[in-house]
């Protein structure tokens, strides 16, 4: 279960409405049970159930379970599209170990505004269903070119360019570097921003095979092609 509340030995841990209807309306836990804790933070805790309502609860933490595995330096960014798509692509790149994921208006993107809290929950339940003890940050929407003026010198960027469509793969990948991996929205990247990107020294062009992919589809193919060169 994920909490807000700082996670050590003797912490007593409130429980509030819906962390108290998922806990013992849903998974049917009682007072005595032991549950698994984390805050994205502190690692993975087990706590016992020490007072159960339907307004809320207590929770007192025992012992840690598991350290905190942070996972390799990696951010998507990524343009939004349709809330479902948007919301899947947050969820995936969860569930993949990226580390921030960072909605950008790019030229061609036709959402202005996103649900930035909502997104934030997805990455929660995402990586509380697949055993993680972090959560990645979700950044507010900014544009493609504000976070392209502040980009950190010591971060390569897998750039998947639709145009390169069917060309051969050529990213050279070393370990131990920070990277970032940018999707464009439904209608692709503008010739001024490849042309932009082309001019920079951290940006490699990528192609992600022969075919056109979703944005959707894209990220998750992009993550998967990043993890098995680097990931971990
Ligand atoms: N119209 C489709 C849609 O509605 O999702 C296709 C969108 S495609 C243009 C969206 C993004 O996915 C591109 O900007 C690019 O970042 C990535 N992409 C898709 N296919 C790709 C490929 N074969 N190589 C590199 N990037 C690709």
């Amino acid at each position: 279960l994920y909490v807000e509340h700082p996670l050590g030995q003797g912490q007593s841990v409130p429980l509030n409405r819906d962390q108290a209807h998922y806990l013992f309306g849903v998974m049917r836990r009682s007072v005595g049970d032991l549950v698994a804790l984390f805050n994205g933070k502190d690692g993975e805790w087990q706590a016992d159930i020490t007072e159960a309502g339907k307004r809320g609860g207590v929770l007192a933490v025992k012992t840690q379970s598991k350290a905190l595995q942070m996972p390799p330096d990696l951010w998507l960014i990524f343009a939004p599209i349709k809330k479902a798509r948007t919301d899947f692509i947050v969820e995936k790149a969860a569930e993949m170990g990226a580390r921030r994921i960072c909605p950008v208006q790019t030229d061609f993107t036709n959402a202005d505004r996103i649900r930035q809290d909502r997104l934030q929950a997805h990455a929660v339940e995402a990586a509380e269903q697949c055993g993680g003890t972090f959560v990645p940050e979700v950044c507010e929407l900014q544009k493609l070119s504000r976070v392209l003026e502040e980009w950190p010198e010591d971060r390569q960027l897998m750039f998947c360019d639709e145009a390169l469509v069917g060309a051969a793969k050529t990213l050279r990948m070393a370990g131990g570097e920070k990277w970032a991996i940018l999707i464009g929205p439904e209608g692709g990247f503008s010739q001024a921003e490849r042309a932009r990107l082309g001019d920079a020294a951290y940006a490699h062009s990528v192609s992600l095979g022969p075919r056109i992919l979703r944005a959707d589809t894209a990220a998750v193919a992009a993550l998967t092609v990043w993890q098995q060169a680097l990931g971990d």
